[in-house]
């Protein structure tokens, strides 16, 4: 087994806040009502006994359990120890604890020599930012875990592979204006923000989120929605960045208001990893506002099945009882989620939150990528591991985004073994073949 040795650690300095103040829908209102009693005990037996019991008399100890696992309530009590529960289940105060630099990752994980090399070599491809509770996911002594690796720098990413390219899929190309991307021709990408509650190491959106210059507000949001109020044939509007949910509701309510105004823009999807890696972000309040600009999709950006917590739980359910479809977007990883049971894990995980595992991406080529880059042919063969293994609604499409603006182009084992006398030899899942009397064209 594993030999764990304790971390030192103490709270984090509260760093700028990157969110202006916001929502009608105070936090955590159960967690309100317990804040008093944890905070008055504030220590780990009663923090279990408390998930175990629940509260006297009023089943809150039980919905608490439901929305805060028992290793983030572990974390919080431990680096944390001066937050109540309703702080910790306020987004904003997530946003404004971030952990943002060495010093202050080094307080939660014991780093390992490359994590401090790319750590002091300063900024890397992308800034430094992962939340209190998705820093409660990550193992402190291991730095190969799955997650772990998804956030925490390393010297590789500053390293320029063949092939690799700061925008391989040319967006800034097929770019009408700044921060709207029209590739499709009924749809667009429109990039709102450069702000990301936690920052992928292998983002394609690398050479922008994260910094200044790219952080778009109302002001430079008027050119796109001309665009798109200009472009008959657009009926469908991406909403990315960056990452949308990190916006105070009422400037995302301003811009879904704007986009509903427009008649020929049938539906509005957003992109996001806030319920993953922010899941208190989404609040009742949130959904409430939400659910008023149907047709409204969502596509959550996952990665492990380790991320299905009883908190991201809640927010999925929270989304698609306010009639979202929830649609899961994942990128493969190499030794992160490369093989075949840790991919179903995490598609029958979605399943069972509502979230339908919609596309499997094979990674982008960024510049630093290739540590994080598998062969084409381990995605086919996860998707082979997949179809016909388990539900056909749990197995996402697996596809690659064609460097140089191509688009999405979906790759599929091939089933067909061969052609003979006007037949097709078809083989399924379990590799055996079989004769289908086509029709001639
Ligand atoms: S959440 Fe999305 S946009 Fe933000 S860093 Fe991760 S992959 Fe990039």
């Amino acid at each position: 087994m594993k030999k764990r040795t304790a971390v030192t650690v103490r709270a984090v300095v509260p760093r700028e806040p990157e969110v202006s103040a916001e929502e009608s829908e105070p936090p955590g209102t159960i967690a309100d009502k317990v804040g008093s009693v944890s905070h008055r005990s504030n220590s780990l037996g009663r923090l279990a006994e408390l998930l175990e019991t629940g509260l006297p008399g009023n089943g809150i100890g039980g919905e608490l359990a439901q929305r805060a696992s028992p290793r983030s309530l572990v974390f919080r009590a431990r680096v944390f120890p001066e937050a109540s529960p309703a702080q910790w289940q306020d987004w904003r105060w997530q946003m404004r604890h971030r952990f943002r630099d060495r010093a202050g990752l080094e307080q939660v994980l014991r780093l390992s020599g490359p994590e401090q090399e790319a750590l002091d070599t300063g900024s890397g491809r992308l800034p430094l930012s992962i939340t209190p509770y998705y820093a409660s996911l990550l193992d402190p002594d291991d730095p190969g875990q799955a997650l772990r690796r998804t956030v925490v720098p390393v010297p590789d990413e500053l390293v320029r592979s063949t092939g690799e390219a700061e925008d391989p899929l040319s967006e800034d190309r097929n770019s009408p204006v700044p921060g709207l991307v029209h590739r499709y021709p009924d749809r667009v990408l429109f990039l709102v923000t450069g702000v990301c509650s936690v920052y992928c190491r292998y983002c394609t959106r690398s050479r922008m989120v994260g910094r200044h210059r790219h952080c778009f507000d109302p002001g430079l949001w008027e050119a796109a929605l001309e665009y798109i109020a200009g472009t008959p044939a657009v009926r469908d509007v991406l909403l990315s960045g960056g990452d949308p949910l990190t916006m105070p509701g009422e400037r995302l309510e301003l811009l879904l208001g704007r986009l509903r105004a427009i008649p020929h823009v049938e539906i509005v999807r957003i992109g996001t990893k806030v319920p993953v890696v922010l899941p208190q972000r989404v609040t009742s309040g949130l959904v409430r506002m939400l659910r008023r600009y149907h047709p409204l999709w969502m596509s959550i950006h996952f990665t492990h099945p380790d991320e299905l917590t009883p908190e991201v739980a809640l927010a999925c359910s929270r989304l698609a009882d306010a009639g979202i479809p929830l649609g899961s977007q994942t990128v493969l990883l190499r030794g992160i989620n490369d093989d075949v049971e840790t991919m179903r894990r995490l598609v029958h995980g979605l399943m069972q939150n509502r979230v339908r595992p919609y596309y499997l991406y094979q990674c982008d080529p960024i510049s630093g990528s290739a540590h994080f880059r598998t062969p084409v042919e381990r995605g086919l063969e996860i998707i082979q591991g997949l179809r016909g293994h388990t539900s056909g609604y749990a197995v996402p499409t697996f596809v690659v985004d064609a460097p140089g603006g191509g688009g999405k182009i979906p790759l599929l084992p091939d089933p067909v073994a061969e052609r003979e006398d006007g037949n097709l030899l078809l083989r399924n899942y379990q590799g055996r073949v079989f004769r289908y009397p086509d029709t001639a064209r």
